[in-house]
């Protein structure tokens, strides 16, 4: 579960690929990385600061933060999709927010499809956000808490799980990573 701090940091990151010259705001934060297209319409409009605006202050970006109060360690506002959300909106903003190809998408959800830890999106308030985006039968990865089908078009993403049969692949094929 990705944490305050974190949104923080993806927001500062999020605010120098738009040319903001600040951070762009947590909710436009927590929806550009749960929502791939929202993502996209924002770096297609980047030229355009009015629709920027428009697109970073839009009402149904605030679905996509929710609070936990519940919290032992007192971090009390979480991302929506929770994983390693600076670290994810780095590398994409830095690839310019273009998607993984068609071929390593279709590994990727390959390999997401016969996982046992392929799990359906609890039905959580944050996740029923995610659903009116991308449709009732949303999916996450139960080691990271990633929308499986947003994750697999991230071209930085990573797979969290090593290859039990390949220790330099992780489930995804890929090389594995061990500090992710
Ligand atoms: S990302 Fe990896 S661990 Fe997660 S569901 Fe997909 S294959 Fe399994």
């Amino acid at each position: 579960m990705t944490t305050a701090p974190d949104l923080a940091a993806a927001a500062e990151e999020l605010g120098r690929f738009l040319g903001l010259g600040e951070p762009a705001n947590a909710a436009a934060t927590a929806r550009a990385l749960a929502d791939p297209k929202f993502a996209r319409a924002l770096a297609g409009t980047s030229k355009l600061p009015d629709l920027v605006q428009r697109l970073l202050h839009d009402p149904r970006n605030e679905a996509f933060l929710t609070v936990h109060a519940d919290q032992s360690d007192g971090v009390s506002q979480t991302l929506v999709l929770a994983g390693r959300a600076a670290g994810a909106l780095a590398s994409w903003t830095k690839d310019g927010l273009k998607r993984a190809s068609p071929d390593v998408i279709a590994r990727r959800l390959d390999a997401c499809g016969s996982c046992a830890f392929r799990a359906p999106a609890p039905d959580t308030m944050a996740f029923r956000a995610v659903r009116k985006v991308m449709g009732p039968d949303v999916e996450i990865c139960s080691i990271c808490s990633c929308v499986i089908r947003a994750k697999a078009a991230i071209p930085g993403e990573t797979c969290p799980t090593q290859d039990p049969e390949d220790s330099g692949l992780s489930l995804w094929g890929e090389p594995w990573k061990p500090d992710l």
